[in-house]
């Protein structure tokens, strides 16, 4: 997969991308990152990316022409056509399913918004607008990093363990069990006992019910669209009555 960003600061993304699981990724040529600095395409002396927006108001606007001029170059310079990313809080939430659409993608190109945002028009490059939440950030560079992270574990490899990303959180709709390691007695809390059973359809039911239980408690709004048995649906439902009581055993 080939990764790349437009952005007034593209230094900003190798750090990160460097280190541990996502270095190990790259190295290991499971993608690629290219960082292209948008004043690459203006052609003024200052190499100006922003201008005050029309009808007056706070901040800067970053100009459609450098943007438009940045897509087309980059584009052009593979054969491949790049999936288009912009960000803003405008956008569509990012989640899990989002991530695993764009992680069978080719090639990502993510440009990035500063100052007070862009050129309305700019977004006509976009093929996705993707908002990472409801709240404000100064650039779409923290935004371009979540999204290349969640995307680049999941392609195959990318964790060393083939099924690591397989019974996560939200990869069937639900939160992900709780997890215990060594010790199995900490500070007087011990591990449920099952764990230690080796009995494994018994771990399976505990780490299924510990799933339901967690997601009942914390993200309730996930159940109506997971895929649930008429049992485990019963489950959940005697959870939601019994109220106080629901809830992972680590809290
Ligand atoms: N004035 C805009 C916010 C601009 S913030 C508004 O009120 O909607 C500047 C840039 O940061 C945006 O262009 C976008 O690229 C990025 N950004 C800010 N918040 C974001 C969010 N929640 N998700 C994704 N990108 C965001």
């Amino acid at each position: 997969m080939l990764i790349e960003a437009i952005s007034v600061i593209p230094e900003v993304f190798q750090p990160y991308m460097d280190a541990s699981i996502m270095g190990r990724a790259r190295k290991a040529g499971l993608y690629e990152l290219r960082a292209y600095d948008l004043r690459e395409w203006t052609h003024d002396r200052h190499r100006t990316v922003d201008d005050a927006p029309f009808g007056g108001g706070q901040g800067m606007l970053m100009k459609a022409g450098p943007i438009y001029e940045a897509v087309e170059d980059v584009s052009s310079r593979e054969e491949t056509k790049p999936y288009v990313v912009f960000f803003s809080p405008c956008g569509r939430t990012f989640d899990q399913r989002v991530a695993q659409r764009l992680a069978t993608k080719e090639r990502l190109l993510f440009v990035c918004g500063r100052y007070e945002g862009m050129d309305e028009r700019a977004y006509r490059l976009a093929d996705e607008v993707l908002s990472l939440g409801d709240y404000v950030l100064t650039g779409g560079e923290l935004a371009a990093l979540v999204v290349a992270d969640a995307v680049v574990r999941l392609i195959p490899g990318a964790l060393g363990d083939e099924n690591s990303a397989q019974d996560e959180s939200f990869s069937d709709g639900l939160l992900e069990y709780a997890q215990y390691t060594r010790p199995a007695t900490f500070r007087d809390m011990p591990v449920p006992d099952v764990l230690l059973s080796g009995d494994h359809a018994a771990v399976d039911r505990w780490r299924r019910e510990s799933s339901l239980e967690r997601t009942a408690r914390w993200r309730p709004d996930l159940l109506e669209q997971a895929d649930l048995s008429e049992g485990e649906r019963a489950f959940v439902r005697r959870l939601l009555e019994d109220g106080q009581d629901v809830g992972g055993s680590d809290g």
